[in-house]
């Protein structure tokens, strides 16, 4: 099935070529599975009228989360924050979780306590049930991985695909405030590290490193589309940055998209905290991760209804050059916007 004779490095394929290379070697058999790899759920037959949804995500220490400025109840919230989003990301409603733990003797009772806490909030907040999951020993720091399982009317669910040229793009909230407030979290490990008697002083960045550490998956958004009555023709979440998502969008829709970097929503204390880390503050807009916001094509018909919707906002349109992202700066000059992002230190 694989013929690789010689070793190919993984950093060859890249995560995204990596799962593409993969799929190719399995399909679906059951006629209850809808759609399989490629979206931010599977999708699911459940009734004549509902889809059902599944998403997985896992969090590693070290790679994900630093035990030395993450609360364990903030990142139990996060995990459960990451996982329900990628049922919003299909206008669905999650419903149950599944959680796998890797633990090792280094946490006591205490500590998994805290961890659960913050899981607990989030199941109160986002309405779901933590149904489960599977226990075990790690040699390697914390393993969290959690499973979602969530519903959707089969007429308002929105895949990636859909986006059709001259469709708005729209995104919830505001970009790159979750990618500052882990700058200053490692500043801050850094100086605690040389200076240990020294306390941080974080509150003049609470929202930033509260995006950071105790992300919110935006059910509201959800709502609110439903309230107005748009089903977007797109959509995904932003857990990779922007510029990284509209390069899936632009993939599977052969689209390609217009970006007007005066309209990008970025925090003020966003665009503060990246001048002085003499960062551009649009490139950390749109290459910051973990934002969890909403990203999604919107039919031109549709503008009345959204305009004036706070949380969202238009930040360009879809045009028909297939694969070509671009940036319209301020100044009005055009940049290809790169899948992998600018490097983020680029002013
Ligand atoms: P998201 O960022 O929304 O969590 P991902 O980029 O992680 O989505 O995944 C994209 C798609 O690839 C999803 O359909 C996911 O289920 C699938 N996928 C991710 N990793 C694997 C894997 N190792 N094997 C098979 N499918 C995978
Ligand atoms: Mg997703």
């Amino acid at each position: 099935m694989f013929e690789n004779a010689d070793r190919t490095e993984l950093s060859e394929l890249g995560e995204f070529g990596l799962i593409e290379h993969l799929a190719q070697h399995f399909g679906t058999k059951n006629q209850h599975s809808i759609k399989g790899v490629g979206d931010d759920c599977a999708v699911i037959e459940r009734s004549e009228t509902t889809f059902g949804l599944i998403s997985t995500e896992v969090f590693l220490e070290g790679v994900h989360f630093d035990l030395a400025y993450h609360p364990l109840k903030h990142l139990g919230y996060k995990l459960v924050s990451a996982v329900v989003s990628d049922v919003y990301a299909m206008n669905g409603k999650p419903e149950q979780i599944q959680i796998a733990l890797g633990l090792s003797n280094r946490f006591g009772l205490e500590a998994i306590e805290e961890l659960y806490a913050g899981i607990i909030i989030a199941c109160d907040k986002y309405k779901v049930d933590l149904v489960g999951g599977d226990t075990s020993t790690s040699r390697s720091g914390l393993v969290v991985s959690m499973s979602v399982y969530g519903v959707v009317n089969k007429d308002l669910i929105t895949y990636r695909t859909g986006a059709k040229p001259m469709d708005l793009l729209v995104v919830s909230g505001d970009l790159g405030g979750a990618y500052m407030g882990l700058q200053i979290l490692e500043r801050e490990k850094r100086v605690f590290m040389e200076v240990p008697n020294m306390q941080p002083d974080l509150e003049q960045y609470d929202y930033i490193v509260g995006r950071q550490l105790r992300a919110e998956a935006r059910f509201d958004v959800i709502d609110i589309l439903e309230e107005i009555g748009v089903k977007p023709t797109s959509m995904m979440d932003v857990s990779d940055g922007v510029a990284s998502e509209i390069f899936h969008l632009a993939k599977v829709n052969q689209v390609g998209f217009d970006i007007f970097e005066d309209k990008l929503p970025i925090d003020p204390q966003t665009v503060e905290t990246a001048i002085s880390f003499d960062l551009n503050p649009s490139i950390v807009a749109l290459n910051g991760g973990e934002d969890y916001e909403l990203l999604m094509t919107i039919d031109q018909g549709d503008f009345e209804k959204i305009k004036n919707i706070p949380d969202l906002t238009i930040i360009g349109y879809v045009t028909e050059a297939a694969l070509k992202n671009q940036l319209i700066t301020k100044s009005g000059n055009t940049f290809d916007i790169k899948a992998q992002g600018w490097p983020i230190s680029q002013k």
